[in-house]
């Protein structure tokens, strides 16, 4: 089968497995390769590597940094960063203060809407690492005001629905180049998403390549054949890595690893290109 999945999330952000299920689930459905990707947060990729090294299992440090790009929302996935890396890690503190006051500001959206949920309620749900508003989304079901997630998300806490707050983020480029410093390379996450007609893409691709992006998340889900077919075009033109995953969040969100039943699997070679990626990133010199 030869199949990696490199966009998976674990309970250190929005995920219910921990990053140790994760690595038994994907040794059981035959996964050659696995990237933590955790939301703004590399909490449990040491976890996760021990738990590869013990197992079996190929992997790969990870993480899914939210930006923004002249007022588009984007996700941009780092591979290969050390984890040990000061300055990433002080720079990541200010994205996760802002996640919390955000959530702060949430409850009380919702409190003034009769909806009660404590902090306490929701810390306790997160266990650890960052806190999002899947979990927020979770409580809000789990108490009965909506009957879905999906709900939760269009109801209150979508982008400007009822609970709606915005939240400190840095810009795609400031992301890329804290990637670069720290070892890694980055690579924008379920590009598809942004818009399925495909128009704004290559714009913003472009951009992106302009302040030294290093690939394209190809292989996702949710991107249709002809999304595809056009990234692989934009990946050809700018020279850029083609990656893939699952994005799985465990029952926080509806999918499966690749090769667990989930609908893609990209191939192991993209192993060679990210590895060729990343040595290239760590002979250029870091100006951050
Ligand atoms: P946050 O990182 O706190 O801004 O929350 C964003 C996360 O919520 C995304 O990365 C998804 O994992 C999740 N999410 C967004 N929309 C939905 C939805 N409609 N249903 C379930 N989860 C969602
Ligand atoms: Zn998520
Ligand atoms: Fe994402
Ligand atoms: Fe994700």
């Amino acid at each position: 089968m030869n199949c990696v999945d490199l966009h998976t999330h674990s309970i250190y952000s929005d995920g219910t497995a921990t990053p140790d299920e994760l690595i038994q689930m994907g040794t059981a459905c035959g996964l050659q390769a696995m990237a933590l990707t955790d939301h703004d947060t590399m909490d449990g990729v040491r976890e996760f590597t021990r738990s590869g090294r013990d197992r079996g299992m190929k992997t790969i440090s990870g993480i899914e940094v939210s930006s923004l790009h002249h007022g588009h929302s984007l996700h941009i996935l780092g591979y290969g960063i050390d984890t040990e890396n000061k300055p990433l890690a002080d720079w990541l503190i200010k994205l996760q203060q802002g996640r919390t006051e955000r959530n702060s500001k949430i409850l009380e959206k919702l409190i003034g809407m009769g909806i009660n949920i404590s902090p306490e309620e929701v810390a306790h749900l997160s266990q650890c690492g960052q806190t999002g508003r899947p979990h927020i989304a979770r409580l809000l079901l789990e108490k009965g005001y909506v009957t879905t997630m999906n709900q939760a998300f269009t109801h209150y806490l979508g982008k400007n629905k009822a609970a709606w707050c915005s939240r400190f983020v840095y810009s795609g480029a400031e992301t890329i180049d804290i990637i670069h410093q720290a070892g890694g390379v980055a690579v924008l996450a379920h590009p598809c998403g942004m818009d399925p007609s495909m128009k704004t893409q290559p714009q913003i691709i472009r951009e992106l390549k302009e302040r030294n992006l290093d690939g394209l998340e190809i292989e996702y889900p949710s991107h249709s054949r002809k999304g595809k077919k056009r990234l692989r075009e934009l990946a050809a033109q700018y020279d850029l890595l083609a990656t893939g995953g699952s994005d799985y969040h465990g029952t926080n969100r509806k999918g499966k690893l690749a090769g667990c039943g989930g609908s893609i699997c990209p191939p192991e070679t993209i192993m060679a290109d990210l590895a060729d990626r990343i040595a290239d990133v760590r002979r250029k010199p870091q100006l951050i």
